[in-house]
């Protein structure tokens, strides 16, 4: 039997929806790069999607591209967040294209570009309202201009993230001003950028609906190659897989006990003070896995049970009518949070199929 608790990664699922989003976006001329954070740059599943046909992978960890690229993983390497400055010599090192917004880092960024002799790539990020990375869109001219200037740096495009940290959905007015600061740039600075990246998974409806998608030809997706939904509603992308990854968990304790804690109630381990309601006596079973493996919040049984509550180590689950015993094995689906906790805990066994 396979350890547990693991994280169950289909290749062929993957690889699946990584292609057909590769199809779908493209029908508009909207290139993707694949974004590998969620599942912490896992080498496996890195290639899955450089063989669908995606030659550029974005990570916002720098130890995720190194992994990468010291399994061999043979794409272009983004590092999505902007680099802190004491990192500026290993994004240089590691990534070929920076995403940035502070004029200091990108100088940083040269001196060590310069330094050993190549030459790294960036996207100014700009914002558009949500409120996360970017610099404010009065100030992109200038910042072009200043980084024209620098040696050993090439900017090869500007973009944008959404729906990120103020769930500012992507739109005809947000994404319209991108391209039209994508239009003056090219026209002002007789370039051409190779990429004005519009977002992430949750620019589906957007692109979905939108009549021009204007000078928009990249997005990162991470979410929706891995979930086979997109962000804003998480509603199932058309023939996607929504099934691609699974948690299983193994039952450590099986019991018929009351619903309802007894004795004096103070706080639980978190701080909480918890309150249970009296449903009488229930099949009460607990699961080998904790919040230090996974973000439970973010788990469904794929069986008819319900979770309870979870302390470091346990869930508790209300196994229902499910004869649960001990050393049986429990599946859940995961959501993007829990997918990058539970891909980021050492305690979880990854585990593959479907791979060619
Ligand atoms: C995480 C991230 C993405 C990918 O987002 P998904 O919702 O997983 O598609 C894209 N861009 C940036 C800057 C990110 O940090």
């Amino acid at each position: 039997m396979t350890t547990t608790p693991r994280i169950e990664i289909d290749l062929e699922k993957i690889s699946h929806n990584a292609t057909k989003l590769r199809e779908i976006y493209a029908s508009k001329g909207i290139g993707i790069i694949g974004v590998t954070k969620a599942v912490c740059g896992d080498p496996a599943v890195a290639d899955v999607l450089v063989r669908a046909g995606i030659d550029t992978l974005a990570d916002s960890r720098l130890e995720n591209i190194k992994r990468m690229r010291q399994a061999g993983v043979q794409a272009q390497f983004v590092l999505l967040r902007s680099p802190a400055p004491s990192q500026a010599e290993s994004a240089v090192k590691y990534a070929d294209i920076s995403l940035n917004t502070e004029f200091s880092v990108i100088e940083a960024l040269s001196r060590f570009a310069v330094k050993t002799g190549v030459t790294h790539k960036i996207i100014l990020m700009v914002e558009m309202g949500d409120l996360r990375e970017g610099l404010l869109p009065g100030a992109l001219e200038e910042t072009v201009e200043q980084v024209i200037g620098q040696k050993g740096i090439v900017l090869v495009g500007i973009g944008t993230n959404l729906a990120c940290f103020g769930g500012v959905k992507p739109d005809e007015e947000n994404l319209g001003h991108l391209s039209s600061l994508a239009r003056d740039i090219e026209e002002k600075f007789g370039m051409t950028l190779r990429y004005v990246s519009g977002g992430n998974s949750a620019n589906y409806d957007w692109f979905m609906s939108t009549p021009d998608v204007g000078k928009i030809n990249n997005l990162r997706l991470g979410e929706s190659i891995f979930l086979g939904c997109e962000s804003l509603h998480r509603k199932q992308i058309p023939g996607m897989s929504t099934d691609a990854l699974k948690l299983v968990a193994e039952v450590i304790e099986s019991k018929v006990k009351p619903s309802k804690p007894y004795g004096d109630i103070c706080q639980d381990a978190f701080g909480n003070m918890p309150d249970f309601s009296n449903r009488g006596l229930m099949r009460r079973v607990i699961l080998g896995i904790g919040l230090q493996d996974v973000l439970v919040a973010g788990l469904t049984p794929r069986t008819d049970i319900e979770i309870l509550g979870a302390s470091s180590d346990h869930i508790l689950i209300d196994a229902k009518e499910l004869g649960l015993k001990v050393g049986d094995e429990v599946e859940f689906n995961l959501n993007y949070g829990a997918l990058l906790s539970s891909m980021t805990s050492p305690y979880v066994a990854k585990s593959y199929c479907g791979g060619s």
